[in-house]
């Protein structure tokens, strides 16, 4: 057994027991979730994979969607033309906060909360919505290398009970950022936060930002390797919303979490890492998921601001 498959052991063992945290309970899908769940995957960009627990258990995206996305209108708009309209501050406030847009920036601060995961929906091209739909499920395959659908209960109450989200699109008309058409916008939002993932398919999406988009089993680029640097630093600087300087500052690789459960790191050119588990924290981020994080980080020198000599020690211990 190599030394990595030990230490997800060790881990598993250590956090499985912790049972601090909530389940997400704005929707009565994501409450019915097991609270036991609980997996690490790691794939390095050579298409090694070690992973422990329950790595094949489905659960729905939800925000780790809003990296794909940006990459995707990062293609379809150009890199001057989106931060014309969605910036790359960090913004120390919850994800679906509206107060900040209001009173200050008129426009998205950053694309991994939801005002700004809204607007860079809107960018997706197409003709109609379907293609627009079927754009982004044909995009969030190349990065799993498998079929993808969307959960249409989770999509249904998303839609049902998403008034906040229909809130920021609603001032977000109002400072010219999208245009009229809020509920197909909104249906594409909530339709891509409902995709059905498991912890390895997150881990493999994850290896393929590391691999600058090239996915490190079927070789498909997943996304232009040019915006693969403004995909991973804006995961590095917002992507684990209000926590995210003090995951900058412990555990140092670019991140994103999901209200699900769900947290994924990229280390670039090494690997990908997905844990899962549900129990959250009041931020939306998965509680045993960042201290399973911090362990990694601190156990193999992730860190990518730590130059120390023989910092990152992973790639001996596959
Ligand atoms: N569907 C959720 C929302 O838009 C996603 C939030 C999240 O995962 N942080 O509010």
């Amino acid at each position: 057994m190599s030394k990595l498959q030990t230490f997800l052991e060790f881990l598993y063992q250590k956090y499985q027991p912790l049972k601090f945290g909530n389940l997400a309970s704005y929707i009565p899908q994501l409450a019915k979730a097991n609270p036991e769940w609980l997996a690490i995957s790691i794939v390095s960009t050579d298409g090694t994979v070690v992973e422990i627990g329950d790595f094949q258990e489905n659960f729905t995206i939800q925000s780790i969607s809003k990296v794909f996305l940006y990459g995707m209108a990062l293609e379809d708009c150009g890199r001057e033309a989106l931060l014309g309209k969605v910036g790359v501050e960090p913004t120390g406030d919850p994800f679906d906060s509206v107060i900040r847009l209001d009173e200050n920036s008129k426009h998205p601060d950053n694309p991994m909360v939801n005002a700004g995961a809204i607007a860079t929906t809107s960018l997706i091209r197409g003709k109609e919505t379907t293609d627009r739909l079927n754009r982004i499920l044909e995009m969030f395959r190349r990065y799993m290398n498998r079929d993808v659908f969307v959960d249409v209960s989770v999509f249904m109450s998303e839609k049902a009970t998403g008034h906040r989200n229909r809130a920021l699109a609603n001032l977000l008309l109002n400072f010219g950022i999208i245009d009229h058409n809020i509920e197909e916008i909104l249906d594409l939002y909530f339709q891509q936060c409902s995709i059905v993932v498991n912890c390895h398919d997150l881990a493999m999406m994850a290896a393929t930002l590391a691999n600058r988009g090239i996915h490190p089993i079927s070789k498909e680029q997943a996304v232009q390797p040019d915006y693969v640097r403004d995909i991973l630093s804006v995961m590095y600087t917002c992507g684990m919303y209000n926590y995210a300087g003090e995951w900058a500052y412990k555990v140092g690789i670019p991140a994103k979490s999901g209200v699900s459960g769900g947290i994924i790191g990229v280390v670039p050119g090494k690997a990908g890492i997905a844990v899962f588990s549900p129990l959250i924290d009041p931020r939306g981020n998965s509680i045993r998921g960042v201290r399973i994080f911090e362990d990694l980080s601190q156990e193999f020198g992730f860190h990518l601001l730590d130059v120390s000599m023989g910092r990152c020690k992973f790639l001996d211990c596959l």
